[in-house]
């Protein structure tokens, strides 16, 4: 890559192949053989931007277009001593070393920012504390326990409304989602069945909400998104009537748990920037982990325990498919789910305690990423949250010199080629699989899926054509 620049007095545009340089004495010759002053090799140089800064001179110096060239001013050293070139490339030096220490500040205070947003004030008792204790311990600190259980005006029409994909998540403020998740428990006999205290149900989901950070993507809402897709497939699927209460209530529980504590950064950038949840989980499905372990943090809180009066039995399988569950959203694991689930999708029983089980992670896998089941106007903001949260990922490896990846990178990924690849290659082949197993999925589920694929190929077709 070259820097544009003209000299001082000229209009001429030159370009000088400043990037390869080695070092900043190199960098000035390059500037010096593209001006034509070789001949004043001890010529102190200065390079200025066209707002009149000064710009430093070396390997690093930024680019710029012919448009708006750099103004490059040689003035003979008026001593004549030796050592003006090396003065002038030490200044430029200093100047590169400024810029890289700016962005080493602005680092350090990102992750500081980091740690206290998401694991409370630096102190003395952190490394002692797990990432998922610090979070429950902060969320509890920062609420005034018990929340009083309010009336609410939701008709049972929303209610029933809530059993399809189609339903309108951006017509409800987040107070009144707390409510329609309480309707879910209590439509499907839950609280009866569990003895369930609807004041602790109440404080359970504000504490949750509360621990859902409020990323672009990865937020309260996607929380309950992804539980009311889970209540609409087990309705329009009918399977609900062929998995018994306590499945129902593990599969509700862990759909509203499984992003707890998301702090907008994926497995990949936790792994390669060795973030305390990278550690304390061997690097193995950090994030997934994380969210299991700040969900039974937080149900072993008295205040919030909705599992309370399971038997011990009931509780440990309640748990064991709620870690089942939230473990598989981890899409490092979605060739490996998809491949068991082929395999006992042919003679599928719902007798078979490992065909179940594996029901469950489709079953909340497909709820994750089923934006596209639901009408454009209620998916598309989704695309473009997700996209932002991606895009500022990537803008921070590359400040961190972490490795990026192509489809988080602003650079390289529009709307409509990042909705065609993932329809294409990870929605429909989940949920063409998943409609091997649950019934009446054509209509409600896979129709919408094909049209979302189909507008979304018709805009990469427009943008190519233009
Ligand atoms: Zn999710």
């Amino acid at each position: 890559m070259s820097v544009y620049l003209v000299l001082d007095g000229s209009n001429d545009v030159v370009s000088a192949p400043i990037a390869q340089a080695s070092s900043v004495k190199n960098a000035c010759d390059a500037l010096r053989r593209a001006a034509g002053l070789q001949a004043t090799p001890r010529a102190t140089l200065r390079l200025y931007s066209p707002a009149g800064t000064l710009v430093p001179i070396g390997p690093n110096t930024a680019p710029n277009t012919s448009d708006s060239p750099y103004r490059l001013v040689s003035k003979p050293d008026p001593q004549k001593k030796r050592g003006a070139v090396e003065s002038v490339e030490a200044v430029s030096a200093v100047l590169s070393q400024v810029d890289d220490m700016k962005k080493s500040v602005a680092l350090v205070r990102f992750k500081i920012e980091q740690i206290e947003k998401y694991s409370g004030p630096l102190s003395k008792d952190r490394p002692l504390l797990k990432p998922a204790t610090r979070r429950a311990n902060k969320v509890f600190q920062s609420m005034q326990l018990p929340i009083n259980l309010p009336k609410h005006s939701i008709s049972n029409e929303v209610f029933e409304q809530m059993k399809a994909p189609t339903f309108d998540i951006w017509m409800f403020r987040e107070s009144e989602l707390i409510h329609l998740m309480m309707h879910m428990f209590a439509e499907f006999d839950l609280i009866k069945t569990f003895q369930i205290d609807e004041q602790t149900l109440y404080t359970f989901l504000w504490v949750v909400k509360s621990t859902y950070n409020r990323n672009p993507f990865h937020n309260f809402q996607h929380c309950f998104c992804v539980t009311q897709m889970m209540y609409a497939l087990l309705h329009v699927t009918s399977v609900h009537k062929r998995l018994t209460s306590l499945e129902k209530l593990a599969l509700i529980v862990a759909a509203i748990g499984h992003d707890m504590d998301h702090p907008g950064f994926n497995n990949a950038y936790q792994i390669n920037a060795c973030t305390d949840l990278a550690t304390t989980y061997n690097d193995m499905s950090p994030l997934e982990n994380h969210h299991a372990a700040v969900l039974f943090t937080i149900l072993n809180r008295p205040e919030t325990n909705i599992l309370g009066n399971l038997s011990a039995a009931d509780y440990k399988e309640a748990r064991k498919i709620i870690i089942l569950c939230i473990l598989a959203t981890d899409m490092a694991k979605h060739g490996e789910i998809m491949s068991k689930f082929k395999g006992f999708a042919e003679n599928f029983s719902y007798e078979d305690a490992n065909h179940r089980q594996a029901l469950f992670q489709i079953l909340i896998k497909c709820s994750d990423i089923s934006n596209e089941v639901r009408p454009k106007h209620v998916s598309e903001p989704w695309v473009d949250n997700l996209l932002e949260e991606f895009f500022s990922q990537s803008d921070r490896e590359k400040l961190e010199g972490l490795p990026t990846a192509p489809f988080m990178d602003r650079e390289k990924v529009t709307k409509p080629s990042a909705q065609v690849g993932f329809i294409g290659f990870v929605m429909i082949p989940l949920f063409e699989l998943a409609s091997k197993v649950l019934p009446d999925m054509e209509e409600p589920v896979l129709q919408p899926i094909r049209k979302a694929l189909d507008y979304y190929k018709s805009c990469l077709d427009s943008t190519k054509k233009a």
